[in-house]
């Protein structure tokens, strides 16, 4: 049998989420400065010959699915055309892709020829100039046409709102009304220090249990669904509502005994953990001359040392976590 990635407590890696670029044409507030991030130089990212590579060997060794994000991916040259490639490897069962959608409208058709199952969607208010605060953009227009047209699109569509205390928690309630009618998968995220500076001074804590609690107030008619293997969110569904709601423990971490997932980011760290600082750079292992079966043996051994859950991985980090998300690949 072929090898597989395991790690030391037995959970074997199927899903790698890989950064595309840094770059990024809004400016989330919760994500980084006003000012963006310091990007790094153009050399130091991956180039899609070495994304695809690093997929190609990663899925020889048992990963099935890849979720591509940023930075946002669609900003980056030439993304549409790493899609096709990528599509070419036939050991992939699933691409899916995390994108603020201000540039998606017009390659929608081309992207559901390809196996591109799901878009997960972020949209963080429902108010134009909310939205315009939150993103330091005024991009709404391009993101909510998105939303209409992927609800229309066969691709599975999940919408990813950041709970932000005093900024949009007054809009829980509206999300889960999208619900009503709508089939659409609204996925409230805990809102984590990935934002260039790191932990924030807020009032309320809007972790997950103030967050279903507040929908529950609501709407005490809400079922807990069955979570499928590995899942990042718990789901819930508002009795006879067409579409479901579901909440990311992102901060609290309840999730990470059943964790499938490395990370690679725009220039080639790996990471076994978001809240690990990066384990190991193969951008340079690959350009210092590394075979595929060499590459092989680094992933076996790096996801073998998979730390036990996030906690574990922030405490063995040299500095806090301040670094933007668009760094990482969320
Ligand atoms: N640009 C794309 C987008 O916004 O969808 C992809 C990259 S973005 C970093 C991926 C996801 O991470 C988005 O859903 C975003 O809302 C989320 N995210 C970014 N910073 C975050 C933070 N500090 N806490 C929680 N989620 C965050
Ligand atoms: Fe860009 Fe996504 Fe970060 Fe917003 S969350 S600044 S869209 S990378």
């Amino acid at each position: 049998m072929n090898q597989q990635l395991v790690d030391n407590f037995g959970r074997q890696i199927s899903y790698l989420r890989l950064a595309i670029t840094d770059r990024c044409n809004l400016r989330c507030q919760y994500c980084m400065p006003a000012h963006g991030i310091d990007i790094v130089d153009r050399e130091e990212l991956l180039t899609y010959k070495e994304m695809y590579r690093i997929t190609r060997v990663l899925s020889e060794l048992g990963v099935n699915k890849v979720r591509l994000t940023g930075g946002e991916p669609f900003v980056r040259k030439g993304f549409m055309s790493f899609l096709e490639m990528l599509d070419f490897n036939d050991l992939l069962d699933e691409i899916n892709i995390t994108t603020n959608g201000v540039l998606i409208s017009k390659h929608l058709e081309q992207i559901e020829k390809l196996k591109v199952k799901s878009i997960n969607l972020s949209l963080d208010s429902l108010n134009r100039e909310k939205f315009k605060t939150i993103t330091r953009r005024d991009q709404f227009e391009k993101t909510y046409k998105a939303l209409g047209l992927l609800e229309k699109s066969k691709l599975n569509l999940k919408l990813n709102v950041v709970v932000q205390s005093g900024i949009n928690t007054n809009e829980i309630i509206d999300f889960v009304e999208l619900t009503k009618t709508r089939n659409i998968a609204v996925r409230f995220i805990e809102e984590m220090p990935f934002n260039g500076v790191g932990q924030k001074q807020t009032n309320e804590v809007w972790n997950y249990n103030k967050i279903l609690s507040e929908i529950n107030r609501e709407f005490p008619n809400t079922e807990k669904l069955k979570d499928k293997k590995s899942s990042t969110s718990m789901n819930f569904k508002v009795e006879n509502y067409k579409g479901t709601f579901g909440i990311i423990p992102a901060f609290t971490r309840t999730i990470c005994s059943d964790c499938n997932r490395i990370r690679i980011t725009a220039t080639g760290m790996f990471k076994n953990c978001l809240f690990d600082d990066g384990v190991f750079n193969i951008r340079q292992f690959m350009r210092n001359g590394a075979s595929n079966d060499e590459l092989k043996e680094l992933f076996l051994k790096l996801v073998a040392k998979k730390p036990k859950d996030g906690f574990l991985a922030e405490a063995n980090r040299d500095s806090d976590v301040t670094e933007s998300m668009s760094t990482i690949g969320g």
